[in-house]
Order: structure tokens, then C-alpha cells, then sequence
């Protein structure tokens, strides 16, 4: 079957032959099937606007090379009229500004559009009616836009996307001006039109963890599609847009690579700068598992000499167990952002059980139910950045009567450190091991 959208090899300028020439698109080739949901994903400028606006017809004059071909035609070949009507009624657009007309009614915002179709005032007002019902947004028909929440704005906006019944359905960043409760709805609202109504859906964010429901992702930077990924389930989503930007911070790098750079340092401080390497060179290969706990132990106590990195064993064992907590619990903490990019207001219940767990395994106090409850609920708070390590050590030490734990000095310090040693900051590690 012809995709619905076919863009090959095109180029864009902005302000062509004049000292502000812009190249916003280079060499722009892409596919869109029907009833597909994609999405554009890449930093400010780097040309997702433009690209919606060539692929729903809007920006044809200014297309320098290249076709746009909607169900297998050239749009260039369109005629005044074939033009017209795909822009009104073979596309919906939301924006981010909601770009409703301030001077007149909700319910006229959303009946607007039908007016191309020459339909009579009062079927499109009843049309219109039932959009606001699906969005929930009915009982402001009559309000103007101003009197409006941004979130019900956003669904008036949705709603005149509707208006003309489009096929297709494009969205520009229509969740920066919400917040994360309407941001969501608009989110599952979106998957809705979808998947029942079997629309094409064409989302462009900046935002990672808006991509859940991309099966289609296009990564674009400066212009140019640098990669095209087609994720199987929300997981995968999540897990290739990290991964990509991970890679984009350090392009020559492994991730494990840069763990056992980050961590060789620190556990041997003081050592000499070939011994480190070494240590590094065997961290590597167990955090990558090409080794087992055992050798690895092994070959930290094992002369030097003879090849290994010459620890004591006293320290050899230490350092290893280290490790091991690290590698099962950064495990743990991969899939807490993986939940927290899906979705930032999401509970981590069972992610945060396993870290209290972790943090509790060498804490000889007991603690009641009342104190695992806040425990859980300050871990939440660490691991997603809404209190420091400091507040987080506070607390745990802070009597009940002041809503703290209750625990020991000594102890909070040390379940601190602990908690510190897999949220990635490194001094946590250093100073859990003493060194
Ligand atoms: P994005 O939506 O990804 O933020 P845009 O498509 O809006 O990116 O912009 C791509 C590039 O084109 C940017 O460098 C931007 O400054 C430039 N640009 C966008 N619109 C215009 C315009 N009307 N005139 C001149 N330059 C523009
Ligand atoms: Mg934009």
C-alpha cells in the first residue's frame, strides 16, 4: 500500500540568498503509513515545525528540491482547489499556543473549520457540540477562550483539529504549555484517535517520556533525520530514546565504559595510575559480564605481577561486593527512570521496595510500618531529585515527633551513602567505602 505522507530528498531555506539563510531541511526522505502513530523527537530548532508544516501542505512555495507525495501524488501537482481541500480536510494540527481566536465562543472556535465545507451554521454548531461532549469540554461552549484553563484550551484546540473528520491528526508540542495531569490526558487521547478511530497520528515533542506511544520515531538534528526507530512497546520507547541520548553525550563510549572509568578512580584513589588501568580494564569486563563475581574477586586479590590488580583480600572482597551492589541495583534504577520518562508522575512502588529493601539489609534496628511508609516516601523523593542527599540523611535521623525516622546518626549516614552509591553520584561511592 502507498504510505499516506512520502517525503523524498527535500530541502528547505528559510530567507534563501540573504545574509539570514536558514537550511532548516536537508535531504529530508520519509515514509508515513495509514494509521500509523509517529512522532519527530530533537532539540529547539532543528526543524520539526517545518517539517509539519511541509507535510501538511503549507509550506510548499518555499521547498526547493524534493517531493511531497500524499497517497502516491505529488502535492505540486495538486490542483488550487486539491490543495485547499487537503489542508482543511485531509489534516488536523494542534499547537502549542492552542492558536484559538480570542473573540469568539469555544463552540464557534471548533464549528470554524466546517465553514469550508460550506455546512450551515447550525449543523456545524451541533457538530461542534458533540466534539466539546467527546473532549469533555462541553459545559464551556458558549465561554470565550480566555475563560479557559490552558488544559481545557488544549482540548478546544483538539477538539477544532476534529472538526473536519481529517485522517490525519498532527500535534506541535501540545504539551508544553500543560501540566502533567492534562499533558497526559491529551496524551491518552491522542493514543484513543488512534487506535479506535484508526487515524494517523503525528506527534512532535521534545520531551523523551511524551514518545510512549510512538510505534514510528524519526530523531531529527539540525535539519536532518539522523535516525528512524520503530519501538514494539512502550518500554522499548523509553529505552531507545535514553540510549540515544546517552550515546549523544558520550559518543565514543560505552556505558559501561564510562562506570568502570568513574568508579576505577575512585575505589583505587591513591593507587598507582597503571594499577588503576587494570583495575578498570577488569571492572569493565564484569560490569559487561564477561566475567563472574569469583574471578573477578580473584583477579583484584591476585599479585600483580602475575596479572591481577595485587589487592589484599580484606579489600579485594570489599571492593567486589561493592560492585555487586551497584551492578544489581543499577539495574534497579535503569528501569525507575525508564518508568519516571513514561511518565513523571508515576508511583515506582515496587522499584523503590526493592531499593528500601537493599538499603535495609545491614541496618540492625527494626522499624515499624509507620517508618517504612516514610522510608519509601523519602527514597521517592531522592530518586527523583526532589530533596538532596543532605535532606534525605536528615530525615532519616529526625525524631518521629518531627515527621523523621527516628533513626541513629551513624545509621543515616550510612543508609544515605548507600542510597547515594546507585543514583550515580560518585562521592557517594567513595565515601561508603571509606577510602
Ligand atoms: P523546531 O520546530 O524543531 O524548533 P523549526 O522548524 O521551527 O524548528 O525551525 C528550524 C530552523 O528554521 C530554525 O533554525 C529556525 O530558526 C528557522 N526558522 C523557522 N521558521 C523560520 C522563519 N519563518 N524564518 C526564518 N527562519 C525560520
Ligand atoms: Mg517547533
Amino acid at each position: 500500500m502507498e504510505p499516506i505522507i512520502k517525503l523524498e530528498g527535500i530541502n528547505l531555506y528559510y530567507d534563501k540568498g540573504k545574509p539570514t539563510e536558514v537550511w532548516a531541511l536537508k535531504d529530508v526522505a520519509l515514509e508515513i503509513n495509514k494509521g500509523e502513530y509517529c512522532a519527530f523527537f530533537g532539540p529547539s530548532g532543528c526543524g520539526k515545525t517545518t517539517i509539519l508544516y511541509v507535510l501538511s501542505g503549507m509550506e510548499s512555495e518555499r521547498v526547493s528540491s524534493g517531493q511531497v507525495l500524499i497517497n502516491g501524488r505529488d502535492i505540486a501537482k495538486f490542483t488550487k482547489r486539491e490543495l485547499a481541500v487537503f489542508r482543511q480536510i485531509g489534516v488536523g494540527i494542534v499547537f502549542q499556543q492552542f492558536n484559538l481566536i480570542p473573540s469568539i465562543s469555544v463552540l464557534d472556535n471548533v464549528a470554524l473549520p466546517m465553514a469550508f465545507l460550506g455546512i450551515s451554521l447550525e449543523r456545524r454548531r451541533a457538530e461542534a457540540q458533540k466534539l466539546l461532549e467527546r473532549l469533555n469540554i462541553a459545559p464551556y461552549a458558549n465561554r470565550l477562550p480566555s475563560e479557559l484553563s490552558g488544559g481545557q484550551q488544549q482540548r478546544v484546540g483538539i477538539a477544532r483539529a476534529l472538526a473536519n473528520n481529517p485522517p490525519i491528526i498532527i500535534c506541535d508540542e501540545p504539551l508544553g504549555n500543560l501540566d502533567s495531569e492534562n499533558a497526559n490526558k491529551v496524551l491518552e487521547f491522542m493514543k484513543e484517535l488512534n487506535t479506535k478511530d484508526g487515524r494517523t497520528v503525528i506527534m512532535v515533542t521534545h520531551e523523551a517520556w511524551s514518545l510512549r506511544d510512538a510505534r514510528k520515531i524519526f530523531y531529527m538534528k539540525d535539519g536532518k533525520i539522523l535516525k528512524v526507530e520503530e519501538p514494539k512497546e512502550s518500554g522499548d520507547v523509553a529505552q531507545a530514546v535514553s540510549k540515544l541520548m546517552y550515546k549523544q553525550l558520550n559518543p565514543n563510549m560505552g556505558e559501561n565504559q564510562i562506570m568502570a572509568k568513574s568508579l576505577a578512580d575512585l575505589l583505587l584513589r591513591g593507587y598507582s595510575a597503571s594499577e588503576v588501568k587494570r583495575f578498570e580494564f577488569f571492572l569493565l569486563q564484569r560490569l559487561s559480564g564477561n566475567i563472574d563475581e569469583d574471578v573477578f574477586r580473584e583477579v583484584l586479590d591476585r599479585a600483580y605481577r602475575n596479572g591481577g590488580v595485587g589487592l589484599w583480600k580484606g579489600k579485594a572482597a570489599k571492593i567486589s561486593f561493592l560492585v555487586e551492589g551497584v551492578m544489581s541495583q543499577r539495574h534497579t534504577i535503569e528501569q525507575v527512570h525508564e518508568v519516571l520518562e513514561k511518565n513523571p508522575e508515576a508511583p515506582l512502588a515496587e522499584e523503590i521496595q526493592k531499593v528500601r529493601r537493599w538499603l535495609l539489609e545491614e541496618y540492625k534496628g527494626k522499624m515499624d510500618e509507620q517508618q517504612i511508609l516514610r522510608l519509601d516516601e523519602l527514597i521517592g523523593e531522592r530518586v527523583r531529585n526532589i530533596i538532596t542527599p543532605q535532606n534525605f540523611e536528615q530525615i532519616l535521623n529526625l525524631s518521629k515527633g518531627k515527621f523523621g525516622l527516628g533513626i541513629s546518626m551513624r545509621s543515616s549516614n550510612r543508609m544515605a551513602e548507600k542510597l547515594e552509591s546507585i543514583l550515580g553520584g560518585s562521592e557517594g561511592v567513595a565515601k561508603s567505602m571509606k577510602l
